[in-house]
């Protein structure tokens, strides 16, 4: 039996960013995955290099140039006939992206001296666990310390069971092989958006069904409702407060029920994609034999290191609580595995960037304005839209705005959120300025250069105070 100073158990964001760490602090380590790609190989990188945030991202740019050529050049001079998608090439050059990163981080661990297991792991006790490989061979590995990173997986609902050909889940979204005439998607959240864009880009007839009244409700409402209008005016229909309470296939496609404005409802699709959520991974996993506790959904509980009531076992990730976001995961990975060298880091929780990949891109770190008032926070306002900003013009990228909020007192930055191009790099200025306890008056005073999007960053800053020059 192998014995290890460190098992970690997926290789994923918070996984095999976590062995990494530990290899580094000297520790011996292995990490385990079960993901195997459609032909069977095993993979690395988990959810989010294999069917999430990488295979997403590069779908989401193909259809962004796709859109771009066929309806936006043409205000440049660019005059383009017989444009059309070849849906093989984009998913073939996905499917590149995807291998040549995976692949990556097997050379990543390699290099790292970590040893992979292929296969999946199940705790026989509190320091061994059993690896069953894909091919059904089985092999004990013990280990001083645990870090379990086992993920999440799509959220299923009994209405809308997903058969993976007409009724898919986001991983069934990002392998269509054409582009569905209609196309219905359960849930207005990040998947459901960034998926139903990429599809409407490329032709499809995008009808998204939400079941709560708000749109976007976790994003700051200035926000959320012009990115209502921006996306309802690219063609996606949006039905807030459409409950959908069946599905039946047929000769035509999949009937959708639902209950929207009062009244029962159908429509017909050709795909329907459901992304209702995620929730946390830990099937066959047999944590109790561990004696690690899950909560009532289901999430492993941690403290706020990452500890389980085992000392010894850590878990990090989409499988314990807070946003289920790649670079959490990372971060705790990192966090986790200095902590078993010994070292005492920080993982700065309020200060979690978050970003949507629709066009315009939604970015935003810290509180909301609406959380801020809940709290009874006074607060200062500063905005900037993008419509003022030089470079924004001259990109034709004028849509949305840059929202700043400070405290009344102290001046100190609590929340920044933007809508716009490009939202997704500038959310990072903001989330240091943050970090680092900023005011808007530290941005304010901070030189940008010009002309960049980042000056509407500035402007904002200059808003808080009423001196924005610009608008
Ligand atoms: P995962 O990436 O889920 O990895 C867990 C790994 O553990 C998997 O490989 C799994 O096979 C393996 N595993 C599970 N159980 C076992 C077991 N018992 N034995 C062995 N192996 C096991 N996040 C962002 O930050 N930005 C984005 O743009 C973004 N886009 C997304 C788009 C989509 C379509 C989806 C689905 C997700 C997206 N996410 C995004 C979320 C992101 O993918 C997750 O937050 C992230 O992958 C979580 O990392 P993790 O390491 O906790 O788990
Ligand atoms: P997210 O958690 O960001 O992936 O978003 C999932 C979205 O799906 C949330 O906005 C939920 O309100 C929505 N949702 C969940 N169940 C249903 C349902 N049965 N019908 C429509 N929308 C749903």
């Amino acid at each position: 039996m192998s014995q290890y100073d460190v098992l970690v158990i997926g290789a994923g964001p918070g996984g095999y960013v976590a062995a990494i760490r530990c290899a580094q602090l000297g520790l011996k380590t292995a990490c385990i995955d079960s993901m195997v790609t459609a032909g069977g190989k095993p993979t690395l990188g988990g959810t989010c290099l294999n069917v999430g945030c990488i295979p997403s991202k590069a779908l989401l740019d193909s259809s962004h140039y796709y859109e771009h050529l066929t309806r936006h050049v043409a205000e440049h001079g660019i005059k383009v006939s017989g444009a059309s998608i070849d849906v093989a090439t984009m998913m073939k050059r996905k499917d590149k992206v995807v291998q040549t990163l995976t692949l990556g981080v097997a050379s990543l661990l390699k290099k790292n001296k970590v040893d992979t297991l292929a296969g999946h792991a199940r705790f026989v006790d509190s320091s061994e666990v059993e690896v069953v490989s894909a091919g059904g061979a089985s092999q004990r590995v013990s280990a001083g310390r645990f870090i379990i990173a086992t993920g999440s997986v799509p959220a299923k609902i009994a209405s809308a069971p997903v058969d993976d050909r007409r009724i898919v889940d986001s991983t069934g979204a990002l392998c269509f092989d054409a582009v569905p005439a209609r196309l219905g998607v359960i849930g207005a959240g990040v998947i459901g958006l960034e998926l139903g864009s990429v599809w409407r880009r490329l032709g499809a007839q995008v009808t998204v069904l939400e079941a709560l009244d708000t749109f976007l409700a976790p994003v700051d409402r200035t926000i959320a409702e012009e990115a209502f209008k921006l996306l309802t005016k690219q063609g996606l229909d949006i039905r807030l407060g459409a409950r959908v309470t069946g599905t039946r296939q047929g000769a035509e496609g999949v009937a959708v029920g639902f209950e929207w404005q009062g009244a029962s409802q159908e429509l017909q699709f050709d795909r329907l994609i459901v992304a209702v959520g995620r929730k946390p991974n830990t099937q066959g996993l047999n944590v109790e034999a561990a004696g690690v506790q899950l909560d009532p959904r289901g999430f492993i509980v941690v403290d706020s290191d990452c500890r389980t009531a085992q000392a010894h076992i850590y878990a990090v990730g989409d499988v314990v609580r807070g946003p289920m976001l790649a670079h959490k995961a990372s971060e705790e990975g990192v966090a986790v595995a200095e902590r078993i060298a010994g070292q005492r880091p920080h993982v700065d929780f309020n200060h979690v960037p978050w970003v949507m990949y629709t066009w315009p891109e939604i970015a935003w770190v810290g509180k909301n304005e609406a959380e801020l008032r809940a709290e009874g926070r006074d607060v200062r306002i500063g905005q900037f839209p993008f419509m003022a900003n030089g470079r924004a013009k001259g990109m034709g990228e004028t849509s949305g705005m840059v929202k700043m909020i400070a405290d009344a007192a102290t001046d100190r930055l609590l929340g920044v959120h933007i809508l716009g191009a490009n939202a997704s790099e500038l959310i990072a200025e903001a989330t240091l300025a943050m970090a680092f306890d900023a005011s808007s008056e530290d941005l304010a005073l901070t030189v940008h250069a010009h002309p960049t999007l980042a000056e509407a960053m500035h402007e904002a800053a200059l808003a808080v105070s009423q001196r924005a020059i610009h608008f």
